[in-house]
């Protein structure tokens, strides 16, 4: 639980039990430290203290409510960071986030850095993985649930085709996720704008083709001129004013700024270029849900590993060193172990 800011401990709280008949019980094998967890533990989003954290973790269900039909004890399951009911007309849109009946793991609800957690609606929340998973397994699985959902979602409002130059903005777990998104969309050039450099090899891994510093005045004129005046998708992964005033100079007149960085302190777009040039920005947090099942088949077919951003895993009894190693930029991503 996060007790104060700067203040994560590990505390004992009763076992959760199912408390409707839609609910699901799932014992956590794999949870993470996401970069947005970082912002209640550093103050810059409001919390209560005792609110409960990680919203990114897979589990194996211990036991299921009456109305549960398609998730089964034993089950390995693949939890999105939102919950959601999968039946009103959001869900059925593929709208997952937007569920008037979901809500986000932490807080008052259960969260995934834990033993165990209470899942409401899991037939709608919840995808079965249905095979036995090792350790490596699980640390490829672990990052569908978030980091990898969301660049897949970069990839598809950037509207990424076939051998296409993409921009992405930020070398984060969600950037390199975006460029892992955009070289499986068969993308062309693949230009990761970041601030960290020693992340360079891992993100030629993860399918960069161009590595380039954000405060680097040449980067801007760099990729104007190997795509010959901008990029048509731009992939915006960091939320901040300069990643999306950068999307907005280095995106070509018809072009697409797919933005998933939860905006932080964004308090101006060029409305005026954007109407100028036809650049449509499309943002939006992704419905993680809509994609699990693609990136699971993907996943366990050995066409997808998202693992090289799960940079250490550490045990649940060091959850504070871990959010102390993520602060400090030390690690990418800690899988918790519990
Ligand atoms: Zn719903």
């Amino acid at each position: 639980m996060l007790e104060d800011a700067g203040r994560v401990r590990l505390v004992d709280v009763p076992d959760p039990v199912i408390e409707q008949p839609g609910d699901a019980l799932v014992r956590v094998s794999l949870a993470a430290v996401c970069g947005s967890d970082l912002w209640p533990f550093r103050g810059q989003e409001a919390f209560t203290p005792g609110d409960r954290m990680g919203h990114e973790w897979i589990g194996v269900v211990e036991e299921v409510g009456a109305d549960v039909t398609r998730i089964r004890p034993r089950d390995l399951v693949l939890a999105p960071f939102a919950f959601s009911d999968g039946s009103c007309r959001q869900c059925r849109d593929g709208l997952f986030t937007s569920c008037p009946n979901g809500g986000f793991w932490g807080g008052r609800h259960d969260g995934g850095q834990a033993e165990a957690v209470r899942v409401p609606f899991a037939d709608g929340t919840l995808v079965p993985v249905r095979t036995d998973a090792d350790a490596e397994l699980l640390r490829r699985l672990l990052p569908l649930t978030d980091v990898m959902a969301t660049g897949a979602h970069a990839a598809v409002l950037a509207d990424v085709r076939p051998g296409s130059a993409v921009v992405v903005l930020g070398d984060g777990a969600v950037g390199l996720c975006a460029a892992l998104a955009a070289r499986r969309a068969r993308a062309g050039r693949i230009f990761l704008v970041g601030r960290h450099p020693e992340r360079s090899d891992l993100a030629r891994r993860m399918g960069a083709t161009d590595i380039l510093a954000a405060d680097d005045p040449a980067t801007i004129g760099f990729i104007q001129d190997e795509t010959k005046g901008g990029v048509r998708s731009v992939a915006e992964c960091a939320g901040t004013q300069s990643a999306l005033d950068l999307a907005t100079e280095l995106v070509r007149p018809g072009g697409i700024i797919g933005s998933v960085g939860v905006p932080n302190g964004v308090d101006r777009v060029d409305l005026y270029r954007l109407f100028r040039h036809n650049i449509a920005l499309r943002a939006g947090v992704t419905p993680a849900r809509r994609y699990l099942e693609p990136l699971l088949a993907e996943t366990l077919a050995g066409q997808l590993d998202a693992s090289p951003v799960v940079s250490a895993e550490m045990s649940l009894e060091d959850v504070a060193t871990a959010y102390r190693a993520m602060d400090t930029r030390q690690a990418i991503k800690i899988a918790i172990r519990p």
